[in-house]
């Protein structure tokens, strides 16, 4: 996490820096803070948002034409002034920024104790600078050597920006595990966590790998392995527009993302669904379908959200191509020592593409000799580039730090991959392809006919507001959705809540119920439908409050529940699309309802690129 800017170039570097520290902002609100060149070095930097740095240093000195800029969130010392970034160095010379965690810096800041250097902050990236410094004046060499050498020593990830007092228009980045884009305007240089910070000047971009070090001038970019080689730097054209990441008229970018369902589906599905030719077009499948029609199992991997469409994902496979498949949260995947076999498939799903913990995953398993398939959303991000397959959400940029149209672009992808699999291998009937297909393309729609009753939605959280606990409790395709649900509600609103199978249930949870409980049920219609209704009279008998999201058409519960919202009648397979949007439209009513900074709650920060 944690976002970081740079400018080099003619312009004023100031406004670059905070405006794109505010783009980034999602990234981490712990504290901000800007490094300024301008004869000597300026360094502004304090607790809290961008807009408290920017309000405080009104009227300083802010005149420079290189700067840096970061937004924290801190993993090493409390947000605070003091663990703010950019540190400086025991010499005052040089500037630093990061973005990652130094996993042996208590080891060099030993070292460096012994040798006299006093910390002025708890920070893994103090100790980082100061290595550096050291080994610039031990070795008497430039900053940009004495980067290479330390770098060398450090474990973890890391994405530096390092001003020198000494060289006005150079700033010296490099990155391990961390992402970095890189801006190529015309005489002049930008750099950031992502390429919103750069969007109004050039589309012109540079993905910086890892173990690369980039010297940045305004008319000059070099790139360099750590071995001093110099590489040649791959210039890539963004598609992106400013428009898409402003909140376009919406009070907060997660209402915006709620309500961009239908065209981000759309977006997601077009080009590869055509329901009436009754084909799936997707070429990271079909590059790799020999594999997938041969796969002994698939392994999903990542975390949050995603890991909620894994399992959703696992339900729909092994239903429709008959493959075995697991779900795995990368973070415990990655250290358990798990059996890999060539060939086996590895389903990497990320939104930012950057998931410190999916990304390792996937590295140790490509070892292995595993095929790995990214579901990302962030084009040209690092799960992207590493993947030997894979398929883009196009779910545009999700700014709301809870994962809302991102869930439903990966969920489309899912369901993709699972029709277009299970048409080659001849697990699912032409009936039920083609019907599937058409369900599909229906989505959109019926999202938004979902939208339109938002208001709906808003009379129930405002009822529910109160509440300390919630249970969310689904059957089947919709127990993922109750996870889902469950998260979002305490995400956005601090609640605590719970996802369940709804059976499950009266192993442990029943008995939180009391007449205070608000228990949502996903009960549309399906398969398990008399089942789930057996529940909620479960839930009732016990007085609980049950909030029921439902088919339209369904006679039944509307009799049983407290409150009921209707979703538009669909397949078993396709209705958690559908009942996914009512639990994103619930937690962020429940949260604005309660004061909560829907967009950046609490501890949280998206892009999760620590471990
Ligand atoms: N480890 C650094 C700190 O705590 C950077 C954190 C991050 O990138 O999230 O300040």
């Amino acid at each position: 996490m944690c976002g970081i800017v740079g400018y080099t170039g003619p312009k004023e570097a100031y406004p670059i820096v905070i405006t794109g520290l505010k783009r980034l902002e999602y990234r981490g609100y712990d504290s901000t803070g800007v490094a300024l060149l301008n004869s000597g070095l300026k360094v502004y930097k304090k607790k809290g948002r961008v807009a408290e740095l920017e309000e405080s240093i009104l009227g300083k000195d802010l005149h420079a034409h290189t700067g840096i800029g970061h937004t924290r969130w801190a993993t090493h010392g409390e947000p605070s002034d003091r663990n703010a970034h950019p540190h400086t160095s025991a010499s005052g010379k040089l500037a630093m920024i990061h973005n990652g965690i130094i996993e042996n810096y208590a080891q060099l800041k030993k070292e460096l104790g012994n040798k006299g250097y006093v910390f002025t902050s708890d920070t893994d990236t103090e100790v980082l600078l100061n290595f550096i410094e050291d080994i610039k004046e031990n070795n008497q060499c430039d900053l940009e050597e004495a980067v290479r050498v330390a770098l060398k020593r450090v474990t973890g990830a890391y994405v530096i920006l390092l001003l020198d007092a000494d060289s006005p228009d150079t700033i010296i980045a490099a990155r391990k595990g961390s992402p970095l884009v890189i801006g190529v305007g015309k005489g002049e240089h930008f750099l950031g966590s992502d390429a919103s910070p750069m969007l109004e000047y050039t589309k012109e971009v540079v993905y910086v790998n890892d173990y690369e070090l980039a010297i940045v001038r305004p008319n000059e970019l070099i790139l360099k392995n750590l071995g001093n080689e110099k590489i040649t730097p791959f210039v890539t054209k963004l598609d992106m527009e400013l428009a898409e990441i402003e909140k376009g008229g919406y009070d907060h970018f997660m209402l915006k993302e709620i309500f961009e369902q239908p065209s981000t589906i759309h977006d997601c599905l077009r080009g590869r669904l055509d329901a009436t030719a009754g084909t799936i077009t997707m070429s990271g499948i079909q590059n790799n379908i020999e594999h997938f029609k041969n796969a002994q199992r698939i392994i999903m991997v990542a975390c949050g959200t995603s890991w909620h469409a894994a399992l959703l994902a696992e339900y729909i496979i092994e239903e429709l191509c008959r493959i075995p498949v697991e779900v795995e949260y990368a973070s415990e995947f990655r250290y358990r020592n798990p059996i890999v076999n060539k060939g086996d498939i590895i389903v990497a799903i990320s939104q930012s593409g950057e998931t410190a913990d999916t990304l390792v995953a996937i590295e140790r398993a490509k070892e292995n000799g595993a095929i790995i398939f990214g579901v990302v959303n962030v084009v040209g991000s690092s799960i992207a580039r590493i993947s030997d397959g894979g398929a883009y959400t196009h779910a545009g940029p999700e700014i709301g730090v809870a994962s809302t149209k991102a869930f439903t672009g990966q969920l489309a992808v899912l369901i993709m991959m699972a029709l277009k699999i299970a048409k080659e291998k001849g697990t699912i009937s032409d009936e039920r392809y083609k019907n599937l297909l058409l369900e599909l393309d229906a989505v959109p729609e019926k999202v938004n006919a979902i939208l339109k009753n938002a208001d709906a939605l808003k009379a129930i959280a405002l009822k529910y507001k109160g509440a300390s606990d919630a249970l969310y409790l689904g059957r089947g395709y919709n127990f993922p959705i109750a996870l889902e649900g469950a998260l979002k509600l305490k995400e956005i609103s601090y609640i605590h809540a719970e996802g369940y199978p709804a059976a499950e249930m009266k192993h442990g949870p029943i008995a939180l119920v009391d007449e205070n409980l608000p228990v949502v049920f996903i009960a549309t219609k399906d398969s398990y439908h008399e089942k789930i209704v057996s529940n909620i009279q479960e839930i009732k008998a016990r007085k609980g409050k049950v909030i029921a999201v439902i088919t339209e058409g369904d006679e039944i519960i509307p009799g049983m529940a407290d409150d009921v919202f209707y979703i538009p009648e669909a397949d078993e397979i396709i209705a958690p699309m559908l009942s996914t949007i009512p639990m994103q439209l619930l937690s962020y009513y429940v949260g604005i309802a309660k004061g909560v900074d829907v967009d950046k709650p609490r501890n949280l920060a998206k892009s999760v690129t620590v471990e």
